[in-house]
């Protein structure tokens, strides 16, 4: 979703480097291409917007994972296994239809690694055939000249990487030095919208590298976002005043960028509470690969119901529901869907009790790791 806000309100300085301005190493024909794209992709997301303020009654964004498996271990993230299996083609296919159904405008496609999917493109194909918006988070170990063509032909519209740091450590091998040589390929090849994100706060080492990775961004013709990850227990933490200055350095760097309309990761960076409405569950929902419905990447387990037997009615509740975790929230993308209907419809009604399935067989006792 950040994408495609951030794509909105900086789309003109980017339809200029899409139409020919020689930023990035595209040629001639993928910068045609690219222009192409934008222009259609920006139509689409225009009418989300406007359908997203006509009527709260459908979905504004979905995250849907294919496959949980990973090809990395990131040692702060609890979103993976190295065991498990892609989701059958036909069943993501009816996954689709059903969300397709809701009226959902914006899919994207998660992890796990998605790259892993050995049917990846035809995902991506089945979200384009039902007119929605196809996005993709990806670590980017996998991505090669071929496979970029692939997206491209498949139509995927948004692609985020999520760098950690400069050179890779224990922690994290999601390092500029080892994705460089695909960003390039990314910058030269890709007709879909690539934006790369860093990140800042607990355990990150080097806070400088988020400003290199943002910059390095930048001169490849991406988009660039800052994301704070926070302590183990998930609660936020106030970064230090060094961090606090290259945050607001990168928050500039697009200086159209949607952050300039929105305090949400101003106040996250300062670790004050955020005032807000969450209508995970009704206007973004999070679907696993066991194919659950849950209120985000975070609070797995609420509501834990099946897709297909997830009702209008459910959804609507839960656009009415208070969610207790959101004052100290820092899921960017959901608030940011939150933002076309924070100003109406107040939230008075307590969360369903959770539905319990083998897939699903306790909810999480309180707020898990947020990031
Ligand atoms: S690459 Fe992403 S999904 Fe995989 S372990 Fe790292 S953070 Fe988790
Ligand atoms: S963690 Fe954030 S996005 Fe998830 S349900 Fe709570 S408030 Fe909503």
């Amino acid at each position: 979703m950040y994408n495609v806000l951030l794509g909105i309100f900086g789309g003109i300085r980017r339809l200029r480097m899409a139409e020919g301005q020689k930023i990035g190493r595209a040629g001639a024909e993928v910068l045609r291409e690219r222009a192409r794209r934008f222009r259609r992709t920006r139509l689409l997301e225009l009418k989300m917007i406007g359908k997203a303020l006509a009527s709260t009654q459908h979905p504004i964004l979905v995250h849907i994972i294919p496959m949980r498996r990973c090809n990395l271990d990131c040692g702060y993230c609890n979103e993976y296994d190295d065991v498990s299996k892609p989701v059958p083609l036909q069943e993501m296919a009816d996954r689709l239809s059903i969300l397709a159904g809701m009226g959902t405008s914006i899919i994207t496609i998660s992890g796990g690694e998605p790259l892993m999917h050995p049917e990846l493109e035809e995902i991506i194909r089945h979200i384009r055939k039902h007119k929605m918006i196809a996005g993709m988070i990806t670590n980017g170990f996998l991505l090669s000249k071929d496979r970029i063509r692939t997206l491209n032909e498949a139509g995927l519209q948004h692609l985020q990487i999520s760098i950690d740091n400069v050179t890779p450590d224990e922690v994290s091998k999601k390092s500029l030095k080892t994705l460089d040589s695909r960003l390039e390929w990314l910058s030269e090849f890709a007709v879909f919208q690539v934006n790369i994100n860093s990140v800042l706060g607990s355990g990150v080492k080097n806070p400088q590298d988020a400003l290199t990775i943002a910059h390095r961004a930048v001169e490849l013709g991406f988009t660039s976002t800052v994301g704070i990850i926070h302590d183990h227990k998930g609660q936020l933490k106030a970064l230090d005043p060094r961090q606090i200055a290259i945050f607001e350095e990168i928050m500039n760097l697009g200086k159209r960028s949607f952050s300039r309309f929105n305090d949400f990761q101003h106040n996250v960076a300062r670790a004050k509470e955020h005032t807000w409405r969450c209508r995970s569950g009704s206007r973004y929902l999070y679907i696993c690969e066991d194919g659950l419905v849950h209120w985000c990447s975070q609070q797995r387990g609420y509501p834990g119901i099946p897709l297909r037997e997830y009702t209008d009615e459910m959804r609507h509740r839960e656009y009415e529901t208070k969610k207790f975790c959101a004052p100290r929230c820092t899921v960017s993308c959901v608030q940011q869907v939150a933002m076309l209907d924070n100003w109406r419809d107040p939230q008075n009604l307590k969360p369903m009790p959770k539905k319990r399935t083998p897939q699903a067989p306790a909810a999480p006792p309180e707020l898990v790791q947020l990031g």
